[in-house]
């Protein structure tokens, strides 16, 4: 339990109920264009009914931001305007410090507080005066390998699960699709969040929505992407140790011939030296207008980086492309909008790879830098 949060001395000064171990902290650091912002999790850690979920600094530091992530991870997000070399340790425990240089908590800020908090403030005071510093981390180092946005907007992405509830999606031996789903897009979630995004779920839970409500969810909240997140399967026994790897899907309205032919003529430059693949996607783009040729995009961007994640540490992950199709679920999205097809569930090996929360953990650091790279190469175009 977090049992209190103060300030004093540009030390943030947080009290649990008993020490932390250092396998229940996890720090880390995104450096944006105009703000960094420090990310510690504290791992089974609950957070007291009274604590004061949000400090207004005036300095340096932003604010102080604190929340229970989820039921067994209560996390708190420092946001600074300036990068620095974030200091924290635990030595007087159960209390743990974070440094937060050339900043003073808001003054009206305390008028606020209840009373209780303020007497801890000074109590909190003659505590500091025996604690030596004993860094037990510096996020200063975590800085230089997180990766960073650049991007100039904040940008509403809405992650959809697929299936839920009484739609299991496909199902396999006990292995469900709508379970799988939800765990990557809560992966996803996650790291989208860290990265500043604004992120929005069609359900964060085990529940039962209809394909039009998704969309309408996603057009509604005015989101500026849809990812969608399912799994596949074969019906054909003889083709389930076959039939695997991952497909991103962008939804796709028929075409006829003659306009094939203009846009391959047209588009004649853009394609020299392509592959028939890369040749195909392009087309594809060119000609079923600017929402589905972005939709495209950033299905390309999206399967791209997963595949180089997943590689990096698995082998024989199978390529499965970038396909347009009608799938209903992305009909009258306001916004680019694709569908991943994770893996097939009907493969027993891959079925087990989908389950291996490292697995898991690749695809979503896969589907987000494709995410990035995409709004990357958009605000580009926009400049
Ligand atoms: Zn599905």
């Amino acid at each position: 339990m977090l049992k209190n949060v103060t300030v004093s001395d540009s030390k943030l000064q947080l009290e649990f109920s008993k020490s932390l171990k250092k396998n229940q902290i996890k720090a880390s650091a995104i450096k944006g264009k105009e703000l960094t912002r420090y990310v510690f999790d504290f791992k089974n850690v609950k957070l007291s009914n009274r604590l004061k979920k949000y400090l207004k600094f005036n300095g340096d530091i932003k604010s102080v931001r604190i929340a229970q992530n989820r039921r067994d991870l209560a996390r708190l997000v420092i946001d600074s305007k300036k990068p620095y070399a974030i200091r924290y340790y635990q030595k007087a425990k159960p209390i743990f410090y974070i440094e937060l240089p050339n900043s003073k908590l808001i003054s009206n800020y305390k008028k606020s507080t209840k009373h209780k908090n303020v007497k801890k403030i000074t109590s909190a005071k003659k505590l500091f005066s025996y604690v030596s510093k004993e860094p037990v981390g510096n996020a200063a180092k975590v800085i230089d390998t997180v990766y960073s946005t650049n991007l100039k907007h904040q940008y509403k992405i809405m992650v959809d699960a697929g299936h839920g509830g009484k739609d299991s999606g496909t199902y396999w031996h006990g292995y469900k699709e709508k379970t799988l789903v939800l765990r990557i897009a809560k992966k996803v979630v996650r790291r989208l969040r860290n990265l500043g995004f604004k992120v929005e779920m069609t359900r964060s839970n085990d529940r039962f929505i209809s394909l039009g409500g998704r969309i309408r969810k996603a057009n509604r909240n005015k989101a500026d992407l849809f990812i969608s997140i399912h799994a596949n399967s074969i019906s054909n026994k003889k083709r389930v140790n076959i039939a695997r790897g991952i497909e991103t899907y962008f939804l796709q309205t028929t075409r006829n011939a003659r306009a094939k032919r203009i846009a391959a003529k047209e588009n004649r430059e853009i394609l020299k030296g392509k592959d028939s693949a890369t040749k195909k996607v392009l087309l594809n783009a060119v000609f079923t207008g600017p929402k589905i040729a972005l939709s495209n995009r950033l299905a390309i961007d999206v399967q791209e980086h997963m595949l180089a994640n997943l590689r990096a540490h698995f082998k024989g992950v199978k390529d499965g492309g970038v396909r347009g199709a009608p799938f209903y679920v992305l009909v009258g999205a306001e916004m680019p909008a694709i569908l991943i097809e994770t893996g097939y569930l009907s493969n027993p090996k891959e079925r087990a790879r989908l389950f291996n929360p490292k697995y898991q953990d690749l695809q979503a650091k896969g589907i987000v830098e494709g995410v990035v790279r995409y709004l990357q190469n958009r605000e580009k175009e926009m400049e």
